[in-house]
């Protein structure tokens, strides 16, 4: 929610404007980047730009229509990307046994490369 939101955390900071970021994409609702310390050949992260923490607040606060056009722009930023054919992968990590480190909401797009078996 908005109270437990922390506007100091580091995607609050690039939405600012206030660190770089290498930006993909951008529309009114949405921002896309590339990842800082990219785990696969293309690694990008995609936020909404209102103060949800995780896909828990995202989809309880946010309209349906703000729901749809995120997950459709993750689709076309990655289709743009090139990575339709031979594919990629989306991930949204919650909470510290899921290996949340930035308290916003963001979709994982990893890509460039065959992707090993994701386990636990
Ligand atoms: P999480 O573990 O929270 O799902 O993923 C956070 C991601 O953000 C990590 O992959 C990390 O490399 C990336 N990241 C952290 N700080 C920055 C930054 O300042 N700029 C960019 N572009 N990515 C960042």
């Amino acid at each position: 929610s908005e109270i437990r939101y922390d506007r100091d955390n580091v995607f609050a900071k690039i939405l600012r404007g206030e660190i770089p970021c290498d930006k993909v994409y951008e529309d009114d609702h949405v921002l896309a980047f590339r990842d800082i310390a990219p785990q696969a050949p293309v690694h990008v992260l995609v936020i909404p730009k209102g103060p949800y923490i995780s896909l828990a607040d995202f989809s309880t606060i946010a309209s349906p229509d703000e729901i749809a056009e995120f997950f459709a722009a993750v689709g076309k930023i990655a289709s743009d990307l090139g990575l339709d054919d031979p594919g990629y992968r989306i991930l949204a990590n919650h909470g510290s046994d899921g290996g949340q480190e930035v308290p916003h909401f963001h979709v994982h797009i990893f890509g460039g490369k065959k992707l090993g078996a994701m386990l636990p």
